[in-house]
């Protein structure tokens, strides 16, 4: 569905929702279920808004299948609250933890960590980050509060895929906020499985965190109230006044998300878009170039220099401007590593990617002399 003066929105996240949600929300928007007010004037505590609550959780947990000895929670304070959260839940007796350092967010978060836990980086990280080291060469330990990873770096486009790291008896711990609910995912030897909700899911200030019952209960003394799992559990992550705008329009993006078919038919179409755009990277003799490991190549974000490895300011300029002028926005490569980078998260549809395709073949024609 197009809508009159919508631009095709390739941006890293916030990003795209789908047109169908923010139509259901401008319908809704005055009065919610006939009640005579919109979601974000509710009362939280409201009979109405818990029903919403509940069935949120309920719909993240039949998509993904999350099974049942683990628990649902809405946090506040991005992915980024959830890199100092973590070691602050986790901690309990370990001395360390464990962690994958693939790229800029798992850096980040790494750094985070630092301050309330020990932190072991199972290998030395090295830059420009461009795949997942081979697991053999890696060095962890059983004794490891958990095993850290980013599923998808958001920066780079690189994910791991098709599986989760060796976990080695120790819990993983998987940022999922690039790729949440983009492929099926497998919870087998995680812990935790956090993700922002303002790329895949929904709209910023809502955090989703997925975490194995089990390991609720061991935060360390300082961790504030609101970061306490023990404690978003107790309360049915109504501990204080949640995002309840951001829950509301991650429902209405579940409700998408299973109308589409639920995941297996979201990650078809994630493979068929993404594999649109790395084909002509690969067809382009080198005028496109995506550094990342093909193994490790993210399906939700496609990064790439245009004219040789290390990228044409002009050509890549003039591959913006071009954009720009046929409607696409925020195509433009994250600040720290340039070019060019097209997320490609859910919402985005087949044929919007196929206008960025035509555009790529179009600008290769007129500036590929190879
Ligand atoms: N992890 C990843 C993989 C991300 O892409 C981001 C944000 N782009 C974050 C963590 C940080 O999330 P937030 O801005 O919600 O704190």
């Amino acid at each position: 569905m197009a809508l009159e003066g919508r631009k095709i929105n390739f941006a890293a996240g916030p990003a795209k929702l789908p047109e169908e949600v923010l139509l259901k929300m401008q319908e809704e928007q005055l009065n919610f279920n006939n009640l005579g007010v919109s979601v974000i004037e509710m009362s939280h505590r409201s009979k109405e808004f818990g029903v919403l609550l509940n069935e949120t959780i309920s719909l993240i947990r039949e998509l993904m299948n999350v099974p049942d000895n683990f628990e649902i929670l809405f946090m506040q304070g991005g992915g980024t609250g959830q890199f100092a959260a973590i070691p602050l839940n986790l901690k309990g007796s370990h001395d360390h933890a464990d962690y994958i350092v693939t790229g800029a967010w798992s850096s980040k978060a790494a750094d985070e960590a630092q301050k309330y836990i020990k932190v072991k980086k199972v290998f030395q990280p090295s830059k420009p980050y461009v795949t997942v080291p081979d697991q053999e060469k890696w060095v962890h330990d059983e004794k490891a509060a958990y095993l850290y990873y980013c599923a998808n770096e958001t920066v780079h486009g690189i994910e791991f895929t098709p599986t989760a790291p060796e976990s080695h008896n120790v819990p993983l711990v998987a940022d999922v906020s690039s790729n949440f609910m983009a492929r099926p995912f497998d919870f087998k030897d995680h812990g935790v499985v956090f993700g922002g909700a303002q790329k895949n899911l929904g709209a910023a200030g809502l955090t989703i965190v997925i975490v194995r019952k089990d390991l609720i209960g061991k935060e360390q003394g300082i961790t504030p109230s609101v970061f306490s799992y023990k404690e978003m559990i107790a309360n049915n992550s109504l501990y204080n006044t949640p995002p309840t705008g951001g829950i509301y329009t991650t429902n209405l993006v579940l409700k998408w998300i299973k109308a589409k078919g639920g995941l297996q038919a979201i990650y078809e179409l994630n493979l068929k878009k993404s594999g649109l755009i790395y084909g002509i990277i690969d067809n382009s003799n080198g005028f496109y170039h995506c550094a990342v490991d093909k193994r490790y190549r993210s399906i939700m974000n496609v990064c790439f220099r245009i004219g040789g490895p290390s990228g044409n300011d002009e050509l890549e300029e003039k591959f913006l401007k071009g954009a720009i002028e046929r409607n696409m926005i925020s195509l433009k490569g994250h600040r720290s590593v340039g070019g060019i980078r097209a997320s490609l998260y859910n919402a985005i549809t087949l044929e919007e990617t196929q206008v960025l395709a035509t555009w790529m073949n179009e600008f290769e024609k007129q500036h590929n002399t190879n």
